[in-house]
């Protein structure tokens, strides 16, 4: 009898529970396939293609490039070569010249205004920045090109800065030079503003920049400033290409632990010393991350891509109230994706004793924090502290190193909606999503008087694209480049008519 009424309760547990699976599946599947898509319909771009002097575009970018406007860490500015790089860039672009009065700001940032006809509507800003980074001599025979040789070949123009950022900069002047010529009167006042230190530790001159227009009561609609690009064959799930949007960047600060003690010589050291405790506070940092979690913007790059993903991501994606720690854990696993959900903390600097047989009178360790939107400069010295738990061990903010991660942008936006309208009609194959921007650049000087920050660049990056960037071989396809001069022209004047 007992056996029987247990039998039954188990025929009836194993029942329910088919059920309540049955329903869970067909909620998630549901859920998946009726997910709508958030992607815009692409529209004829109105700037027509560049082939006829295409050639001659990518020359000036090869001319730019040429000019060694490199920043290197604790040195004055190559002034020369920007100076050179200005007047070449008022011969190259006379209508420019002619139409926007140009500011120097900073000693060699620039900005130029091209004052729009409507006082009430709102001006954009478009930012790109001058300065590149050096070129490790040890590595120049590796380069196919001269890296300031600036040369055309292979359909490449070739160089340090043909991807980031010199491209950016002269496809802004190609672009408005470009609607200069067909006679194109902007409503809104349209800014263009070229740091010359993004690339250097202490970036200032687009800061100035923002300042300037801060104390003019300028207040922007759009910033646009280098960033996230079309990624193609690098979001699993997806096969077409992918143009993240950057609506945020993250923070960062540097944080130094110090043990101070008496020193002396090493042939009597104590049990513990001032290295072996600052070891055990760096392992106990390290055993403790700060939380991850999926929020803005990830979640929404998520939202945007879900309704386009093949299966099995598409329901996981879809139906993150059920699969999130399982999609949380899985981002968790790439460095690359990890860096998306939380604030990452990363050692990079130590110092002892000058001398092998000197004890240290103080050991330092200095971390680098990359902040995530919702987390703070503050939280993160707390989270260093408790995770630290030594009263012996000094805990401090770098001075002058921190920064909070810039706010999001709102992804429901008109603005945001024309945006992607102009990347899906340039880049017809890419599926459009906003991004969170793992590096930092000059954008965020720009959060005081912007209302919305994105940080794109135009162009198609591939996988193995990627080690050009602050690498070796750095090169942009011809084709590539007269599309980003294409993109911005064809944005300022869709922005136009956005208003
Ligand atoms: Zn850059």
């Amino acid at each position: 009898m007992q056996i029987m009424a247990k039998a039954s309760i188990f025929r009836r547990t194993a029942a329910l529970a088919g059920v309540v699976i049955g329903s869970l599946a067909a909620v998630v599947t549901v859920r998946a396939v009726t997910l709508t898509s958030r992607q815009p319909s692409a529209v004829a771009p109105t700037i027509p293609a560049l082939t006829s002097d295409g050639e001659l575009r990518a020359q000036r970018l090869g001319q730019a490039i040429r000019f060694q406007t490199v920043s290197r860490d604790g040195q004055p500015p190559a002034t020369a070569e920007f100076e050179k790089l200005h007047e070449f860039l008022r011969q190259s672009y006379p209508k420019v010249a002619a139409s926007l009065p140009r500011e120097t700001v900073g000693g060699l940032s620039l900005l130029y205004k091209w004052q729009g006809a409507d006082p009430q509507a709102r001006p954009i800003l478009l930012l790109a920045h001058q300065d590149v980074v050096p070129v490790d001599p040890a590595t120049e025979s590796r380069w196919h090109k001269p890296p300031f040789g600036g040369e055309l070949a292979d359909g490449f123009v070739w160089g340090r800065g043909s991807l980031d950022d010199k491209c950016s900069m002269m496809a802004i002047f190609e672009a408005i030079e470009l609607l200069l010529a067909r006679g194109h009167q902007p409503q809104r006042t349209v800014y263009l503003a070229f740091g010359h230190d993004e690339e250097a530790v202490a970036s200032g001159g687009a800061s100035q920049i923002a300042e300037l227009l801060r104390t003019r009561g300028v207040q922007l609609e759009l910033t646009l400033d280098e960033g996230l690009t079309v990624l193609k064959g690098m979001m699993p799930g997806v096969k077409r290409p992918v143009a993240l949007i950057g609506v945020s960047e993250k923070g960062f600060i540097n944080v130094e632990l110090e043990a101070a003690g008496e020193g002396g010589h090493s042939s009597m050291p104590p049990r513990q010393t001032l290295i072996g405790r600052l070891g055990r506070a760096l392992v106990r940092l390290e055993a403790q991350q700060m939380a991850a979690e999926l929020r803005p913007p990830t979640s929404d790059m998520f939202d945007f891509l879900a309704p386009e993903m093949s299966w099995p991501l598409k329901p996981i994606i879809a139906n993150r109230w059920l699969f999130g720690p399982i999609l949380r854990w899985q981002l968790q696993q790439a460095n690359s994706t990890r860096a998306l959900l939380q604030t990452t903390q990363a050692p990079t600097m130590l110092s002892g004793s000058p001398k092998s047989n000197v004890l240290p009178q103080a050991a330092r360790a200095t971390i680098n924090f990359r902040i995530r939107p919702g987390d703070t400069t503050e939280q993160v010295v707390r989270h260093v502290r408790a995770a630290v738990s030594d009263a012996e061990i000094k805990v401090t903010a770098q001075p002058g190193s921190g920064t909070e991660p810039s706010p999001v942008s709102d992804v429901h936006s008109a603005l945001f909606a024309t945006f992607s309208k102009t990347v899906v009609s340039l880049f017809p194959d890419a599926l459009v999503a906003p991004g969170l921007m793992i590096g930092a650049s000059d954008g965020r000087h720009f959060v005081p008087v912007s209302d919305s920050v994105y940080r794109f660049v135009p162009m198609v990056l591939e996988p193995e694209d990627l080690p050009r960037l602050h690498g070796t071989n750095e090169r942009i396809r011809i084709s590539d480049y007269l599309q980003m001069i294409r993109f911005y022209a064809q944005l300022v004047q869709n922005l136009d008519g956005q208003r």
